[in-house]
């Protein structure tokens, strides 16, 4: 049986079992105490699985568990985008008071803009309530299974509903 390298995880094993391991790490994200961790976005890996370096990537571990805003990693991110923390910062910033009553200093700094998406096979658009752009790139991060592209458009500027902006181009 012949056997070939994995410089990475420093063991020799059959082209079919290091393809097997990435196509694994597609199917079932390795938890972190896991060699297939390792694996995971492999260049080699992807090589010998036959498929191509630009379809081969795959976003950091648990991407998709981290909150858009704050980029803390949360056990729950909601629509995609936030931690439990920043979607009630949100909705109070929505109603233009916090619990105490004083309006938020986010109701003056959100705004809904979009980004198109690109990936090997379609675009698409992600439109969100943000701070600023990498927003919406992480959000679209959340569910990629391969290379994306991001295009941005003029600044849009539209006030999210409930919000006042003054907002600068
Ligand atoms: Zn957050």
């Amino acid at each position: 049986m012949e056997l070939v390298e994995c410089p990475t995880r420093q063991l020799k094993l059959t082209e079919a079992g290091c393809a097997a391991l990435w196509k694994s790490t597609r199917i079932r994200p390795p938890q972190a105490w896991e060699g297939r961790q390792a694996c995971r976005g492999c260049a080699l890996g992807a090589m010998r699985a036959g498929v191509a370096p630009e379809k081969a990537a795959t976003p950091p571990m648990r991407v998709a568990r981290i909150c858009v805003r704050c980029h803390k990693q949360a056990e729950r991110v909601i629509q995609n985008r936030l931690c439990i923390s920043c979607y009630n910062r949100e909705g109070e910033a929505r109603r233009g008071r916090d619990r105490n009553g004083h309006r938020p200093v986010l109701a003056d700094q959100l705004y809904t803009d979009s980004i198109d998406v690109h990936n090997s096979s379609r675009s698409y658009t992600v439109t969100s309530t943000v701070l600023n752009r990498s927003e919406l790139m992480l959000q679209a991060l959340h569910t990629a299974t391969e290379n994306l592209w991001f295009t941005a458009r003029r600044r849009l500027n539209i006030p999210v509903p409930g919000l006042q902006l003054s907002l600068p181009l």
